[in-house]
């Protein structure tokens, strides 16, 4: 099983806008292939592409109780979406750091998956919310972003501690 190095939240990687897959070819294959397992190996509802340093549209994602349904996502965009409500997340990013975010609780989102196929997918609730974290990450965006100010401050000093005890 490989396991790639996850970005973590103060990467420069993290804060780039992806690019566009031009191509679905082997490499890209083998990138899904390894997101899954390492996303997979970390227990996380979700990965995007920069988190492992590429700079790519691409994301991978599971919800399912028993990891048996992954969804891997190629250029995928929201194509409508309703009713916002707030919600508890994490990232693999931020090791345990939680915080309430405010998403949409339904939308229909639009892709390309491994065949090159386009698909669209309805969903609601936590996949939704996975589904728009993940996005997010394609466009620079990270889950704190969202945070008023006082609170993005308390997630950051938190993570100025942990980076001197040399735990990030
Ligand atoms: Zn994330």
């Amino acid at each position: 099983m490989i396991k790639l190095e996850i970005k973590k939240y103060g990467s420069s990687v993290l804060r780039k806008k992806s690019d566009l897959v031009q191509k679905i070819n082997k490499d890209i294959k083998c990138l899904t292939e390894d997101m899954l397992e390492t996303m997979y190996l970390s227990r996380g509802l979700g990965l995007a592409a920069p988190q492992i340093g590429v700079s790519l549209r691409i994301c991978v994602i599971d919800v399912s109780p028993d990891k048996k349904l992954p969804l891997v996502m190629v250029n995928p965009k929201i194509a409508y979406s309703s009713n916002k409500i707030l919600g508890q997340e994490g990232c693999l990013s931020l090791p345990e750091i939680f915080a309430s975010v405010k998403r949409f609780v339904n939308i229909v989102a639009e892709y390309t998956d491994l065949d090159g196929k386009n698909r669209t997918i309805e969903a609601e609730s936590l996949l939704a919310r996975v589904i728009q974290h993940e996005i997010d990450h394609l466009d620079a965006k990270i889950f704190v972003d969202y945070l008023p100010d006082w609170k993005r401050k308390n997630i950051e000093k938190e993570i100025k501690r942990r980076k001197k005890k040399g735990d990030w």
